[in-house]
């Protein structure tokens, strides 16, 4: 815990910390002409977002510019967002033929909202389509299923996932699955299961994206050696920050880049900040006071408790409770990532409506300043596309390419 300081002794202490350099590049919100014009004219692409719990109420409108969370049409155009990935996620607890059920009844939700917004929304599954999308002018929707629970152990239903437009899995969420380890769960199966190597190479086959966010360090060992295409890790920082074991070693970056893949960079302060992490371990019960608060005003309601989680965990961060994170936390990751695996392995994946967003990153508008804060810390407009989305669809175009290779062999 600590209190609140006035922000010239914060930047000092971030000084300390990250380098002033970083810091001073930073610090002002004003985004320079040159950054803008870069920005609007780069592909942004962010590979997770949990606005899909939102959809399924069946009165949220994604085209209506909203007061609360971060995602809709309005504030993905005023904050130049080109490419979203919707995570299709129910809790690792929910198995069977009901956790199958629930994911196709949220891929169903996500391209009902592209569906009643043919002029702002286009469904993607390849790179190519992206790039059309961009050029008219549309958003691109992808989705992403975030846990391999949702398959129920049965190819087929990956398979049908794929074929609805799903085109990365994670392989597991916060708990174990039947056949792979989570990072927060106690380790079963030592990584992953001889069925669970079946499953990452029929995602090959089929050019579904390996998504290793999540997973523990052995199944990111076990998938990086089966995959034949590169693999993501669709929202996770740095671990050498902030040291959680969500977020990767500088050595599974430099390994996931070795292997052609990328990291994107997750917005939630407690996969950012150490001080975040700390404070939060230190006083556990902060996060059970904001757990049974959330489960009174929403119950079951997932798009409601991810909101509620975001809005509590802030009014602990005012009372001065838990620290403050600001979004030049972000810039900080990614820097780090950047020196460690290259600028050709690092991109965005927020997290937004599904976690706590820092201070000045509240929502889909605020984009623009990554790339600002890119440029100032001497990055060339080059790295800051690749940053941007370059690197996210060079990915998907190289798991397209391994796809259609695999698919000409004939099956073992
Ligand atoms: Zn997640």
């Amino acid at each position: 815990m600590r209190i609140e300081m006035p922000r010239s002794l914060l930047t000092t202490a971030l000084c300390v910390s990250a380098g002033c350099l970083l810091a001073a590049a930073v610090k002002s919100d004003a985004i320079s002409a040159r950054a803008k014009k870069l920005h609007f004219s780069s592909i942004v692409v962010d590979t997770h977002d949990d606005t899909t719990q939102r959809f399924l109420d069946g009165k949220f409108d994604i085209g209506g510019r909203h007061s609360d969370g971060s995602i809709d049409v309005p504030r993905m155009r005023e904050g130049g967002l080109d490419a979203i990935f919707f995570s299709i996620w129910i809790p690792s607890k929910i198995t069977g033929q009901e956790a199958v059920n629930r994911a196709l009844t949220q891929i169903d939700a996500v391209r009902e909202q592209v569906r009643t917004h043919p002029k702002d929304l286009a469904l993607c599954t390849t790179a190519a389509e992206v790039g059309t999308a961009y050029k008219q002018g549309k958003i691109a929707a992808l989705m992403g299923v975030e846990g391999g629970h949702m398959i129920n152990s049965d190819l087929d239903v990956l398979r049908k996932f794929a074929s609805l437009g799903v085109r990365y899995m994670t392989l597991t969420h916060s708990g174990n699955d039947e056949w792979a380890d989570s990072s927060t769960g106690k380790p079963t199966h030592n990584g992953l299961t001889d069925f669970g190597k079946d499953v990452i190479r029929e995602m090959n086959r089929l050019g579904v994206i390996v998504d290793i966010s999540h997973v523990s360090d052995k199944t990111f060992y076990d998938a990086l050696e089966i995959s034949k295409a590169p693999m993501i890790a669709s929202h996770s920082s740095c671990r050498a920050i902030c040291d959680v074991p969500r977020n990767m070693t500088d050595q599974m970056m430099k390994d996931l880049a070795a292997n052609g893949g990328v990291v994107q960079i997750n917005y939630h302060v407690g996969f950012l900040s150490q001080e975040f992490r700390n404070a939060e371990k230190a006083n556990p019960e902060i996060n059970k006071a904001i757990a049974e608060e959330v489960q009174r005003r929403c119950g079951d309601n997932e798009a409601c408790q991810l909101l509620e989680g975001d809005r509590l965990t802030r009014e602990y961060v005012e009372q001065g409770k838990l620290p403050r994170v600001g979004w030049t936390k972000i810039i900080e990751h990614i820097d780090h990532a950047v020196k460690v695996s290259g600028v050709d392995h690092v991109g965005l994946g927020s997290d937004f409506d599904g976690a706590n967003m820092p201070y000045g990153m509240e929502d889909a508008t605020k984009l623009p300043k990554i790339s600002d804060a890119l440029l100032k810390s001497g990055y060339s407009e080059g790295d800051v596309k690749k940053i941007l989305g370059e690197n996210t669809l060079r990915v998907m175009a190289e798991v397209e390419r391994v796809s259609r290779e695999l698919s000409r062999q004939p099956q073992k």
